[in-house]
């Protein structure tokens, strides 16, 4: 069995969704399991919908319709008529979504994200599978919240990888074609969850271990994986072969082409990972498999933005040690931060982290107490594996320079 994941990008329009079949065509689509994302950037467009239903209930609806409408020219695009059942589909998705905002009564933020955020899967798996099925690719939809079973860590769930075994084998008939959803999951509860942002790849990587597949393609606008992220670096190189190690390295750093957690199962089972270009399907692209570091050796440019660096030093000038050190580290772990570098001296401690829960002032009230506290708020976290010195050179020119950490193969270099 094969598993192939199409992005947001992939089907950002018709246009996109007709490109999906010319894919099939070019590289055959017996016993495959299709994981599809949301349409473009709609999963940015429900956050908004989740914000403005905790902050600005006013905006709501019209954020509603705009998804609405945005969903209902691709079908019109797609469909000859408004009788096709379709339509009927997409609007029961959008009825569930109105129901349980008129139900629902959790005011805990991290639930109702992931109850309204998934409807971007729900709507883009039902109109792709409808199409396929009406250009002859026959296909079954596939709920995937039967299928990945989770924690209830809302925004960030963990897999739950014995139930999800147990469910994938129960739902899955290897001979079949089936479309489902990326990035969802459920709880014990049937509570749909979701498993960290640009979690899509993850669940590719889930259903090829469950099956024990034969490879996973991921589908990009990109030739594969390149050296640099082409939107922010110049002349970037493709990569044509990975080792597992070197990919996680690569995602766990911020190459954000690959999800962080997909490699991990794929590994395990030494599952290759393919990498193309939806444009030119028949191209190699990049393979990530057993073989060792990367071909072409060059270096690899990473950048995660609007991170915050934190700087703490004792208030008494005493030494940061473990137990400082311990105690920091349970209020990040506790605020949900996650920390991409640390470094300390005698008296300071730095530490640079994503907020992606916004709980930074939280964070910060509770160190000013114990330490004294700096930090920067937006800063750039640039990675460089495999640095040489032009590489490091390059990256630095009219840069402020706020912390710099070199190992063997990898140099973190933190600006503003
Ligand atoms: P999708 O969600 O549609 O699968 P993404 O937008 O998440 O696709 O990923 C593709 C994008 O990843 C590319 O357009 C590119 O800008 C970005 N990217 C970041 N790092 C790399 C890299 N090292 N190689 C290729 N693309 C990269
Ligand atoms: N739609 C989700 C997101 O945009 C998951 C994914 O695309 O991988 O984060
Ligand atoms: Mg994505």
């Amino acid at each position: 069995m094969k598993v192939f994941k199409f992005g947001g990008a992939s089907v950002k329009d018709a246009n996109g969704v007709r490109n999906v079949i010319k894919v099939l065509e070019k590289v055959g689509y017996e016993n495959t399991l299709i994981v599809v994302s949301a349409m473009g950037k709609m999963t940015n467009a429900f956050e908004v919908v989740v914000d403005y239903y905790f902050n600005d209930t006013g905006q709501l609806q019209s954020k509603l319709d705009d998804i609405k409408i945005f969903h209902k020219t691709i079908l019109l695009d797609l469909f000859e008529t408004e009788q096709h059942p379709v339509f009927k589909s997409v609007m029961v998705l959008f009825e569930d979504l109105n129901t349980f905002f008129k139900t629902n009564k959790s005011p805990d933020y991290n639930f109702v994200y992931d109850q309204v955020i998934g409807f971007g899967e729900l709507i883009s798996t039902t109109i792709i599978s409808y199409y396929l099925n009406e250009k002859g690719f026959k296909n079954n939809w596939l709920d995937v919240r039967n299928c990945i079973k989770t924690d209830n860590y809302y925004r960030r769930a963990n897999v739950n990888w014995e139930a999800t075994q147990e469910q994938i084998t129960k739902a899955v008939d290897k001979s079949t074609l089936y479309i489902t959803q990326g990035f969802l999951g459920s709880d014990s509860n049937n509570f749909t969850t979701t498993l960290g942002r640009e979690g899509s790849d993850y669940t590719a990587a889930i259903f090829a271990y469950c099956l024990n597949a034969d490879s996973v393609t991921i589908w990009k606008d990109v030739p594969g994986v390149l050296n640099g992220d082409p939107r922010v670096f110049k002349n970037t190189e493709l990569l044509h072969t990975i080792s597992y190690t070197e990919a996680i390295e690569l995602a766990f750093y911020g190459a954000s082409v690959i999800h962080p957690k997909t490699l991990q199962p794929l590994q395990q089972k030494e599952i290759p990972l393919h990498v193309k270009s939806f444009l030119n399907p028949e191209n190699s692209g990049t393979t990530v498999n057993k073989t060792e570091g990367i071909v072409p050796k060059v270096p690899c440019f990473i950048l995660k933005k609007n991170q915050v660096l934190l700087s703490l030093s004792t208030l008494d000038f005493s030494y940061v040690v473990e137990e400082n050190i311990s105690e920091i580290f349970n209020l990040l772990a506790l605020y949900k931060m996650k920390v991409d570098v640390i470094q300390n001296s005698a008296i300071s401690f730095s530490v640079c982290f994503d907020n992606t829960y916004n709980n930074l002032e939280k964070l910060l009230l509770h160190l000013k107490a114990k330490f004294k506290v700096t930090y920067h708020n937006n800063v750039s976290l640039y990675t460089i594996r495999h640095y040489d010195e032009a590489a490091i050179k390059a990256l630095e020119k009219g840069k402020t320079v706020l912390l710099k950490q070199l190992f063997q193969e990898t140099v973190q270099i933190v600006t503003n």
